[in-house]
């Protein structure tokens, strides 16, 4: 064996290696959460947003880059944008903000549940944001946001991320592995959809539960 070949075989050893754990990442979620499938629906978003804080914090200590992340309070370019979710997730959001006497505008959520994430910015831009977007920017959920939100994190300039202006491709993101592996397996376990569509159906499902 040369040792051009011999290079080129303990690479595509060491790719093999990589692509086995990250597999073996993303099944452990799977079964965690097909584990989980069958409980109180908040309680399980709650754990896996803990169990991603404490990933994504974990993971920027081992990584000195994530020290340039820019996002912080009131930087809320993102939030104008489509956000996909999991149905636990929207239970979460609806339980916590009808115990905190928040009212959803569900005439908006109907129109911006017309879109997709294709044609979200099709729509007049005073619908495009979040419903939980305060009006000082500030996310008036934050405690249980969904993991969409947590995990997006930016290193390039906040200015690029004003979708209007800049093309997606020209923001840098810092991101964990583990925590796009534990987020891609509950989006296939739990299904996912954006979220103002899920608000509505978890708005629709806690009604109908009221009236029984
Ligand atoms: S839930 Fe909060 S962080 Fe996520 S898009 Fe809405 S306002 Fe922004």
């Amino acid at each position: 064996m040369t040792d051009s070949s011999r290079a080129a075989a303990n690479r595509k050893a060491r790719e093999e290696r990589k692509k086995a754990h990250l597999r073996g990442i993303m099944d452990r979620y799977t079964e965690r959460f097909r584990a989980a499938g069958d409980r109180d629906a908040p309680s399980v978003a709650r754990e896996a947003h803990i169990a991603i804080d404490e990933l994504l914090a974990r993971d920027r200590k081992k990584d000195a880059s994530s020290s340039a992340i820019r996002c912080g309070k009131g930087c809320d370019r993102c939030c104008h944008g489509p956000v996909e979710i999991w149905p636990q997730e929207a239970a979460l959001l609806v339980e916590f903000a009808r115990a905190a006497g928040m009212e959803l505008d569900q005439a908006r959520l109907e129109r911006q549940g017309r879109y997709t994430a294709d044609t979200w910015r099709q729509q007049p831009a005073a619908d495009r944001a979040c419903g939980f977007l305060g009006g000082d920017g500030a996310c008036t959920v934050y405690e249980f946001r969904p993991n969409a939100c947590r995990k997006l994190l930016v290193v390039s300039d906040p200015a690029l991320c004003d979708a209007e202006k800049h093309p997606p491709d020209g923001i840098g993101r810092w991101f964990s592995w583990e925590a796009e592996l534990m987020e891609s397996a509950a989006l296939e376990v739990f299904g996912a959809a954006l979220m103002p569509r899920l608000l509505l159906a978890a708005l629709n499902r806690g009604e109908r539960e009221d009236i029984r």
